[in-house]
């Protein structure tokens, strides 16, 4: 799945890891899904060689819903 820069229509560079300085963790994402469930997933970034726009995704954005 390609990516365009939002700033300057430049192709991105994908798969790149987010991490939190200082921290043992990365960033997670997470939504609730009922009482039991839910679904989470630890972003990666975009990077844009070009103007150097970072973009944040997930991988199993279908696993979440409205
Ligand atoms: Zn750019």
């Amino acid at each position: 799945m390609r990516k365009i820069c939002n700033q300057c229509q430049t192709e991105m560079i994908d798969d790149c890891k987010v991490n939190v300085q200082g921290g043992m963790n990365g960033i997670k994402i997470s939504q609730k899904k009922g009482l039991f469930n839910s679904v989470s997933s630890n972003p990666k970034a975009s990077v844009c060689p070009n103007c150097g726009y970072v973009a944040f995704y997930i991988d199993n954005f279908r696993d979440f819903i409205k």
